[in-house]
Formats: structure tokens, sequence, C-alpha cells
């Protein structure tokens, strides 16, 4: 409902985003056949082969729910840091941040892989740290909508700190940082719900109002075409690798973060946000 009443105020303000909502509707389609059914099953057999070998069990009490969501939070932190940092799992994790604008669809905007790749970290380390599955159920479905809504754009609610919550939790200011390619925002605001990880690893940022996100990633794309947001990232992956000089180069372009490159001219988004805050002074 959120969403159609977000898109109707776009036509209504003469700013309708309709590119990123077409493709991002054709992805959602294809995502709910293929992708979904892949990360069910790996999420059953997860939690069937790895359960036995947790050192303990959770119970339904209040305080395991804390614990509970709190390592939830981690493995999530972990699968979104990867999916930026690892160029391969960048392959996975880049559809859903090349939308031009910030909408709700965006929510959905995601590669069909990536889904049982998140579901393969996530799962693995909370059932391994003792999380129940009945109690990783209700965290994963307080999470998947806590999660689509901090995508709501700014046609629906324009500043989105909401007060004094902005210090407490993750709000969609917050993702909006994450889903932006200004140098002071790049790769920062990785949580979902309760941001504690992001100020353990020190990548939390806060919106800067002087700063308008500008979403997408940094690579030219053309956001509107299906093909380029969808496999984009995979085919300049393998032209990398096959034009990059020896098998130790092939490899690196691999698992090397986005933007490293063999000849030493790197343009990773730590570099770029490091050299941006340094300009600053
Ligand atoms: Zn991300
Ligand atoms: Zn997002």
């Amino acid at each position: 409902m959120l969403i159609l009443l977000e898109f109707v105020l776009g036509w209504v303000y003469k700013k309708p985003q309709t590119k990123v909502y077409k493709v991002n509707f054709l992805i959602y389609v294809f995502n709910r056949i293929v992708g979904r059914f892949i990360a069910i099953g790996m999420v059953g057999f997860l939690i069937g082969w790895l359960q036995p070998l947790a050192p303990f069990q959770t119970s339904g009490t209040w305080y395991w729910f804390v614990y509970g969501y709190i390592i939830w939070e981690f493995a999530h932190f972990i699968y979104h840091y990867l999916g930026h940092k690892v160029r391969l799992f960048w392959c996975l994790h880049a559809t859903h941040h090349s939308p031009e604008d910030m909408n709700l669809s965006v929510t959905h905007a995601h590669f069909f892989l990536e889904a049982p790749y998140a579901d393969t970290i996530r799962t693995s380390i909370c059932i391994l740290l003792g999380v129940r599955p009945e109690l990783l159920f209700l965290i994963m479905f307080i999470d998947g909508t806590y999660g689509a809504f901090i995508h709501v754009g700014e046609n629906l609610i324009k500043d989105a700190r909401f007060g004094w919550l902005n210090h407490l939790i993750l709000t969609p200011s917050h993702h909006r940082v994450h889903h932006a390619r200004n140098p002071l925002y790049m790769d920062t605001n990785f949580c979902n719900l309760l941001n504690i990880w992001d100020r353990v690893f020190k990548t939390y940022q806060e919106e800067d109002m002087e700063q308008k996100p500008e979403y997408g990633i940094t690579r030219k794309i053309n956001s509107g075409s299906f093909v380029d947001v969808y496999f984009g990232e995979i085919i300049a992956l393998a032209k990398d690798v096959w034009y990059a000089p020896g098998i130790a180069n092939k490899l690196a372009y691999i698992v090397m973060p986005p933007g490293w490159s063999h000849d030493g001219h790197h343009k990773t988004a730590k570099r770029i946000r490091q050299d941006y805050i340094k300009s600053l002074g």
C-alpha cells in the first residue's frame, strides 16, 4: 500500500521515477519465482545441519530475543559488508544499489542469487550461536518488514531522520546515506535496524543535510535497462578477469574490493572516502 501511495504521489509531484519502478517490478517477479525458492531451501538445509553443532540453545524469553536480534544484526553486517568489499559478492549485491532514485520499490531490487547468499551467511551464524529456528523466523520477519520500510523515498517522507530516533536506531535517513555514491557516504551504514555494529566497526555515517544523497553506483550504467542493472557488474568483472595478466591477478579481481586494480590505480570506496575526508582538512 505504501508503494502504491508513494508511486501515486510521484505522479502528483511530477517526479514519477518510472524507470526505477519499472525495472524493480521486473526484478521482483523474477526473484519471487527463482531466488526465494533457493533461499528457503538453503535455510532449511542449514538449520538441519548446523543446529546440532550449536553449543547451547536460546529459549523463548525476552532477553534471548534481544540476544538473537543482536546476533542477527551482526550476521547481517557480515553478509552486507562482504557484499560491498568482495568483488564477487558485489556482483550479487550491486543490483540493489543501481536505482538512481530512492523509493519503496528499491526494496525488491536484488539479484536472484543474493537472497541465497545472504541467508546462508545469516542463518549459519545465528544457528551456530544458538538462535532457535522459531526465534530466527520471528527476527527475519521483523527485519524484512523494517528493511523494506527504510527504502521509503523523499516523495513520501522528506526528512526521514525521525528526531531522537536517529540516534537510537537505523532510520531511512541512514539507509539513504548507504545507497548514496557521494564520497562521504560510500560504504557506510551496513546495519538494518540496530546500528550498533556500524558503530563498533566504524562504518557509521549520519546524513549531512547540506549533502543531498546521489543514489546509484559509481560505474556508468543505464539504470533503466534490466540487463545492465542485473548483469552489468558480472560482465564488468568477467572483462577485468579476462584481461588481467597472470593467474594471481585474475584471482585478485574476484576477491578484492570493487575498484581494486592490478596496476595499482585503485578506486575503492575506502580510498575515495579517505581522500575526500582528507581534502576537507
Ligand atoms: Zn549495500
Ligand atoms: Zn537498501
